[in-house]
């Protein structure tokens, strides 16, 4: 196993007596290498600027960088993020998984620019993108986030600190035991590794919360960094809190988790839309054609990395449509789908998280419309 430097050693002890499962499964979850198209594109630089395994920060533009995690190597980052520097001012994407990660992130900005950071930005609430954000508290850096985001990360993730494993993890334990066949018994052994991981990150951390509500009806709205323009925007999908950050004059759109790149997309949070979100990739597909994404998990993309999650939704919106009008009740329906050959490589990070939703949101929306 991989630790990084700056964990005590109760965290070690933390993390190594409590991420068995999670780990299991973010092994399964191979980073693939940077596509080949990309490898010609001259924005994107070749060689990573650092990289820590569990994450790699590479240049994607002039004055544009990625950090890119794979979760195979530990939970110090998980989601990717990045940063934007101009000639007066820097922004930071992502709290991330640790402060580590954050702190990790900030280190690989200061080999590049010493311009003081204008902000940090979550991207949305989830736990991955914030769990590291005490690093900013710490350091007097600016938290930004979408207006809802810091009641989202207090009312999602404080229930959970303090709180008794067994309580949290045993009606999932249930569900292992009375499941019903084989596909539902390894969904929902699979959703208890990811809501045992999510219970020892949030359990061991300190929550940060954003200080600097974005209002989206406010959005979007230009930050000039010097020289360097960003564009915040906010679109529906896949949390009711996520913010894009564009930058149009070199077609790089840093998208959250509104793109999972080559991954099943996760769609289990209350505010997810998934008709919501499929417009929005439409529009994303509708941005230049040499668009360049840095998603919220996955490698870095062009707009066939748009189409292909754009596929994903298809296959599993024409398979629930299937099941819907055969009168196929939707908590049957959720577990009965098969992932196609072309996807077999595509992560899931669990299925009650990703494919499931998916499914019951779509009839829900389907019986919404019909009623
Ligand atoms: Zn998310």
């Amino acid at each position: 196993m991989h630790l990084t430097s700056g964990f005590s050693r109760r965290e070690f002890l933390a993390h190594t007596s409590c991420f068995g499962a999670f780990y299991a499964l973010a092994l399964r979850i191979p980073l693939p290498a940077l596509a080949a198209d990309l490898a010609g594109d001259s924005r994107v630089s070749q060689t990573p600027l650092v990289d820590k395994g569990f994450a790699a920060v590479r240049k994607v533009g002039n004055g544009l960088y990625a950090t890119i995690s794979d979760p195979s190597k530990g939970p110090t980052t998980l989601c990717n993020g990045g940063f934007l520097v101009g000639k007066e001012a820097a922004l930071l994407i992502e709290g991330f998984t640790t402060p580590a990660g954050a702190s990790f992130q900030m280190d690989a900005l200061r080999i590049v620019s010493q311009v003081p950071v204008k902000a940090a930005l979550d991207t949305h609430y989830h736990f991955d993108h914030s769990m590291g954000n005490s690093f900013y508290g710490a350091n007097n850096v600016p938290l930004w986030a979408h207006a809802t985001a810091a009641k989202r990360i207090v009312d999602s993730y404080s229930p959970l600190q303090g709180a008794d494993q067994e309580t949290v993890l045993g009606p999932l334990e249930k569900r292992i035991k009375d499941a019903k066949s084989d596909a539902e018994r390894a969904h929902a052994q699979g959703d208890l590794n990811a809501v045992t991981g999510v219970f020892q990150i949030a359990n061991s951390s300190i929550l940060g919360l954003p200080n600097h509500p974005l209002d989206p009806a406010k959005l979007p709205m230009s930050i000039d960094l010097g020289g360097l323009t960003a564009v915040l925007e906010s679109h529906p999908g896949h949390s009711g809190t996520d913010i894009v950050t564009r930058v149009p004059e070199q077609n790089v759109v840093y998208t959250g988790d509104l793109l999972f790149s080559g991954w099943y997309p996760v769609c289990f949070d209350e505010k997810a839309t998934i008709s919501g979100w499929r417009e929005t990739l439409k529009k994303f597909a509708a941005f230049d054609k040499d668009a360049l994404f840095v998603p919220g998990h996955g490698q870095i993309c062009g707009q066939e990395g748009i189409a292909s999650i754009r596929e994903v939704f298809d296959d599993i919106a024409a398979y629930t449509e299937k099941m819907f009008k055969a009168g196929v009740p939707a908590e049957e329906a959720q577990h009965r789908y098969t992932v196609p050959d072309k996807f077999k490589n595509f992560p899931i990070y669990a299925w009650g998280f990703t494919i499931g939703p998916a499914i019951t949101k779509l009839y829900s929306e389907w019986q919404a419309a019909k009623s």
